[in-house]
């Protein structure tokens, strides 16, 4: 049994809140932890610190900046494995994806390491007689970051990486069902030398999150999670006069046409749909299989489903690990138990073989789904793939812009003019062709549309830097004798 609490100011600092909340590990069940949840003065004990950590971290030259973050990519880098193991340990992931997390997250680090270049402004000369003109991007003040638990290491460097790099001090709140990883990340970005206060961890729930969203110090607020959720922080957040981003849930579907390569197809419905036990936002969850080729696709993948070696993440030979409490996977269960009921087809039933200890299913396979049936409708974030049947490219690409979310969405085919038609067409943030789980690389942006994301920014790569500053335009002239004369008329350029 372990114990887990705050980073404020450069150190683990203890609860005294006396409310905790249990760690399991996922892959037997069992508890191993505990966390310390932040009541209000805890939250507020971390803002004071950001905050007066700000000034002298907002003066900190752009090199030195770089520097940090070039440290904290080597640091990252040669501790990859006690990072992993500890994501395993926590979220149950198997060691092969939670290597993959790490090298995605570490993506943002790198692309921080570029703040000088990436902080540019514009400059115009002679705008008028004699006056320039050019604006600078200067940080926000003091931001947060609330993360979900299904990627502990990444989505947080997707978040502090860009708000610290441009000036801004962080308050770090991980999900409570697997704390550890960032606890680890604090003490690499002080080891990277980074000064004390400028980034923080309160653990907790909504007690924490509330107070982080109402606490008059706080500019801003990345958020990532459920939509519901997101919903909530946006509203709230944007209500109390802070800039917010908050990315919701998803249904990715995955359009197959006829005259697609049905292996490569299934091979990546396979990987996409089960990889990380479909804990991803962006895992592949519905299939649109067009008729013609539905039976042979459904085949195929049904036919791959026995080779997946589904156990403790930490066993090398697994490749799928379990789910991350006994009451998500009994969430996820429900929705296999209930979809014959609806009139779909369990095709392969994920509840059965599965090892008893520890949160386990084993993927499933529902054909015949249909809109209107909750297996459909709802986002499962569990090794589900769902089959609906298409008649068409054009009735594939209805249901997914009638989709309430739009996160991600590939399309498998050979034409290329249709699947640039689908990219023009489709109301979706992420689109893969031919590419299943289309996570755009960290000099692009992340993000979804409609219920997928609540703000106007995406998260990290160009969005983000943009949203951890603000511009500031200068217009300036120098004194000149030459020039000088009182006039009360509105300065014009011409
Ligand atoms: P969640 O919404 O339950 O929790 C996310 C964060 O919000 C956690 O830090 C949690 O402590 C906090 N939280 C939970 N309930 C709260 C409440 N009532 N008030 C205030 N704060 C609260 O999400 P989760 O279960 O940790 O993560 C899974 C969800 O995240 C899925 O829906 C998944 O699609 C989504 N997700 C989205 C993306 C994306 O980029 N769009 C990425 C990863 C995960």
């Amino acid at each position: 049994m372990y114990r887990i609490d705050h980073w404020i100011d450069g150190h683990t600092v203890s609860s005294k809140s006396g409310r905790t909340g249990n760690i399991f590990d996922p892959a037997t069940g069992q508890v191993q932890g505990t966390v310390g949840f932040a009541d209000v003065d805890e939250v507020d004990q971390a803002v004071a610190n950001a905050k007066a950590a700000l000034p002298a971290w907002r003066s900190t030259n752009l090199s030195r900046r770089a520097e940090i973050m070039f440290n904290m990519r080597e640091l990252v880098s040669s501790h990859r494995s006690e990072i992993a193991a500890l994501l395993t340990q926590e979220h149950g992931k198997v060691t092969a994806d939670a290597l993959g997390e790490l090298a995605r997250g570490l993506e943002n680090i790198e692309y921080a390491c570029g703040i000088p270049n990436l902080l540019k402004g514009g400059y115009s000369e002679q705008a008028s007689a004699g006056v320039d003109v050019y604006n600078i991007r200067q940080p926000l003040g003091v931001v947060v970051g609330i993360t979900p638990f299904n990627f502990p290491s990444m989505v947080p460097m997707w978040m502090f990486a860009n708000a610290i790099a441009c000036g801004n001090t962080f308050i770090l709140k991980p999900s409570e069902k697997d704390p550890s990883t960032a606890m680890l990340i604090a003490e690499l970005l002080k080891q990277a030398g980074l000064p004390d206060g400028v980034f923080n961890i309160v653990q907790g729930d909504k007690v924490a999150v509330d107070r982080l969203l109402s606490h008059p110090d706080i500019a801003a607020i990345s958020f990532v999670g459920s939509t519901p959720i997101a919903r909530y922080i946006y509203e709230t957040g944007t209500k109390n006069g802070k800039r917010v981003q908050a990315l919701g849930g998803a249904k990715n579907h995955m359009l197959v046409l006829p005259d697609a390569d049905l292996d490569m197809a299934a091979d990546a419905l396979v990987s996409a749909a089960y990889g990380s036990a479909g804990e991803r936002c962006m895992a592949i969850s519905v299939v649109l299989a067009v008729d013609t080729i539905a039976d042979e696709l459904v085949a195929k993948v049904k036919s791959r489903i026995p080779n997946i070696v589904v156990g403790n993440g930490s066993d090398p030979s697994s490749e799928m690990g379990p789910l991350i409490t006994g009451e998500h996977r009994d969430k996820v269960a429900g929705y296999i138990a209930g979809a014959a009921g609806e009139g779909a087809k369990v095709v392969v039933d994920g509840r059965e073989g599965a090892p008893s200890d520890g949160f386990f299913l084993k993927p499933s396979l529902i054909d015949h789904a249909q809109p209107g049936m909750k297996c459909y409708d709802e986002e499962i974030f569990g090794p589900v793939l769902t089959v609906v049947r298409v008649k068409s490219y054009e009735q594939g690409l209805q249901l997914i812009n009638d989709n309430q979310f739009g996160n991600g969405t590939a399309i498998f085919t050979r034409d290329g003019g249709v699947a640039r038609q689908f990219q023009f067409d489709v109301n979706v943030g992420m689109v893969g062709i031919n590419v299943p789980i289309p996570v755009p690389v960290s000099y692009y942006s992340f993000g979804g549309w409609k219920a997928s994301l609540f703000g106007d920014l995406h998260m990290y790569g160009p969005d983000g830097i943009a949203f951890y500053t603000r511009s500031k335009v200068v217009t300036s002239r120098w004194p000149d004798p030459r020039t000088s004369k009182v006039d009360l008329g509105f300065p014009q350029n011409r």
